[in-house]
């Protein structure tokens, strides 16, 4: 049976609350940082729910024998946060899966053509077969970033159908770019919104995410 890109939009509280937070105008870069903290901790843990292999081991408790389910050992698990945006949704990340290993992608994009380009690649240099992927991207607006990162991770052996990508807010160009190439992806987002407009920004969005985040305009 051919794969379908799968988007999941967590109908939870405290996404919608968070979310809310993040896109109001008057919300200060502090909160706005703490919100997008909190989504990347909600939106992972949406995400890892069966995906992460399991074990069942015998233990024992102070009282007598019993069986307990561990998360998989030998699993390996790579975040990717997008810089700049990602690394705050990557700090609530963390928290879940303080184990992972983070490997750093940094992109900016040229704000006439929209086009990504990389001005750091932390990348290993080839990702071991069944490696869990977690790519946290807030905004997934015209797909540049996010097909770009796709396309580096795949290079270098990251396999479309274990990875997971986190984002706040989708838009249609960037989700049928992934779906013509990417088809087994899941992802996992607080939003999807109609329209990008032509400075390449979602609407109604909450703006630019990395200077928003941190302080900067
Ligand atoms: N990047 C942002 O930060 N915001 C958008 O709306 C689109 C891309």
């Amino acid at each position: 049976m051919p794969s379908q890109l799968r988007i999941y939009v967590p109908p939870h509280p405290l996404i919608k609350h968070w979310l809310g937070i993040a896109r109001d105008k008057n919300t200060p870069s502090t909160l706005f940082k703490t919100a997008m903290v909190e989504l990347g901790r909600w939106l992972t843990y949406e995400a890892i729910r069966e995906w992460l292999p399991t074990i069942d081991v015998d233990i024992e408790t102070p009282l007598t024998n019993s069986s307990a389910t561990f998360i998989d050992p030998n699993t390996t698990i790579a975040t990717i946060p997008i810089l700049r945006a990602g690394l705050t949704l990557w700090e609530g990340c963390q928290t879940l899966l303080p184990l992972a290993t983070t490997y750093h992608l940094g992109l900016v994009r040229n704000e006439e053509t929209l086009e990504a380009s990389c001005y750091l690649n932390k990348l290993p240099i080839k990702f071991k077969d069944d490696t869990r992927i977690l790519i946290l991207d807030p905004m997934l607006a015209t797909g540049g970033s996010i097909m770009f990162a796709m396309n580096e991770i795949v290079k270098k052996g990251g396999n479309p159908d274990f990875i997971r990508i986190i984002s706040v807010v989708a838009a249609p160009p960037a989700l049928q770019k992934l779906s013509a190439h990417y088809p087994s992806l899941n992802i996992y987002t607080a939003m999807i919104d109609e329209q990008v407009n032509d400075s390449g920004y979602i609407v109604p969005g909450l703006g630019d995410a990395g200077d928003r985040s941190f302080g900067t305009n």
